[in-house]
This record gives structure tokens, sequence and C-alpha cells, in this order.
């Protein structure tokens, strides 16, 4: 919902779309917050076929963002599916959370946090 849309829902509303989205939060141990991504690499040895456009890959990679920096971590091929699944779990709760937060800014807003 937009900050427009929460403005004509009643407090009480509010309340119970804020306990729905909260009972939807799911396994908070499983949070790996990070980007998932796929690359071809080229290798280090100079007479490598990567050397004539024939890179290595793909590997899986996560992109973190950590200490005011972006890295990326190799993920083995082991724990792909696992990294993934933390990932989307990951994604799932921080738009509930992202939901939650608006919400209680519209009760701020109303004087009716609590
Ligand atoms: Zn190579």
């Amino acid at each position: 919902m937009t900050s427009s849309e929460l403005r004509a829902v009643s407090v009480r509303a509010l309340l119970a779309r804020r306990r729905r989205l909260a009972a939807g939060l799911s396994e908070p141990e499983r949070t790996l917050r990070g980007v998932l991504l796929w690359e071809r690499r080229r290798c280090s040895s100079e007479g490598c076929r990567c050397r004539r456009g024939e890179l290595h890959g793909p590997y899986s990679y996560l992109a973190v963002y950590a200490d005011r920096r972006s890295r990326t971590i190799y993920v083995p091929q082991t724990v792909q599916a696992a990294c993934g699944a933390h990932v989307e779990v990951t994604q799932r709760n921080e738009a509930l959370l992202l939901e939650i937060s608006q919400i209680n800014l519209e009760l701020l807003r109303r004087r009716a946090l609590e």
C-alpha cells in the first residue's frame, strides 16, 4: 500500500494489517542480505582459452553491501541452494518489514503509535 492509501485506512485496520504482515515473517535466523549472481571469469593463466574470450563459469557469487562498500563472495555449488533460500527468505521478510514500518509511520502521524 502506498502512504496515501494508508492514510485512508482506519487505525483498527492498520493494526490488523500490521499483525498479518508480522505473522508472515519467517525464519529470521536465515537472514542473509545480498544478491545472488552468476558471472563468467577470466583466470590468471596466460595461455588459457579464457584469454581468447572463452570465459570460465558461470560461477555463483553473493553480492553483499556492508561497511559502506559492496563486495562479492564466491558461493560454492554445494551451498548454492541454501544460499538462494536464505536470500529469498530475507527479501520476503524485508519487504514485510518495510510495509510494517510504513504502517508504524502512519500510526505515528496519527499519534496512535503504542
Ligand atoms: Zn582461464
